[in-house]
């Protein structure tokens, strides 16, 4: 992936969200006494497979190849900003567990399958699926050498923005996206379109009606956007967009004391 600059920005801004949140706490490195304990222990869903021996894992799921040789493979990007994620929670002592640590890919029936098996013996389960949007491209205004498509910005047809799911009926996710979840993202990132109407949407995704602990689902922009990969592959955003997850998910662990 090819990353942006805007990296002394990025640097000062991050580390003023870091101030106004209290991301990353001094008592780091103490007693585990001295540590507040997590009410919740998020599993965090990376979507797709990775790249394993020079080879994405997954069919689609991933951008054209940009005139400028940006191109983003939605599992690999996905399993970084996961892994960002995890480490950033560990260091907020909110308990985690990354349900597809391998780099292939797990399939929707196995991803569900073992969430439920940890939330048998463990009900403080919450779960997060991160990934990105695309559009059909048949009317696409750009094709790269490989024969995939895209929009080259909004203004030729091309999606852009964030969209977040929750399942089905009122449950804790409704909760935890609309209340806590959203709004961070809204605070860390009020440039970027969110799709929602102010609220988490409902969809009846496998990930979200097969599993019993409450589960979120976010879209976080489109592949088949340029100018939506651009801040995708921006490490501003990037930051932006996990410290959101984690502020929101320190307010909702604090929110059950
Ligand atoms: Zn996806």
């Amino acid at each position: 992936m090819q990353i942006r600059t805007k990296t002394t920005i990025g640097v000062v801004a991050i580390g003023v969200i870091t101030a106004i949140v209290g991301i990353v706490n001094k008592n780091k490195f103490v007693h585990v006494n001295e540590m507040p304990k997590s009410n919740i222990h998020v599993v965090i869903l990376s979507g797709h497979g990775s790249i394993q021996d020079g080879k994405y894992q997954t069919q689609g799921k991933q951008s054209p190849t940009w005139e400028d040789g940006l191109k983003i493979y939605e599992g690999y990007s996905c399993k970084l900003l996961a892994l960002d994620l995890s480490k950033k929670l560990n260091e907020n002592h909110i308990d985690n567990t990354i349900i597809n640590n391998y780099n292939t890919d797990l399939s929707l029936i196995d991803r569900a399958n073992k969430i439920n098996e940890l939330f048998k013996v463990n009900k403080k389960i919450v779960g997060i699926s991160l990934h990105h949007n695309a559009q059909p491209t048949n009317n696409a205004d750009y094709t790269d050498f490989e024969g995939l498509k895209g929009f080259t910005s909004t203004s030729t047809g091309g999606a852009t923005g964030i969209e977040v799911f929750t399942s089905v009926g009122k449950t804790e996710s409704d909760n935890i996206a609309d209340n806590y979840i959203l709004p961070a993202m809204k605070r860390n990132m009020p440039n970027l379109h969110f799709r929602n109407n102010g609220k988490a949407k409902e969809q009846n995704f496998y990930i979200l009606s097969k599993t019993k602990s409450p589960h979120i689902l976010i879209e976080w922009l489109f592949m088949t956007t340029y100018t939506d990969c651009l801040i995708i592959a921006d490490d501003y955003y990037r930051g932006a967009y996990v410290n959101s997850i984690v502020e929101g998910y320190i307010l909702y662990n604090k929110s059950l004391n």
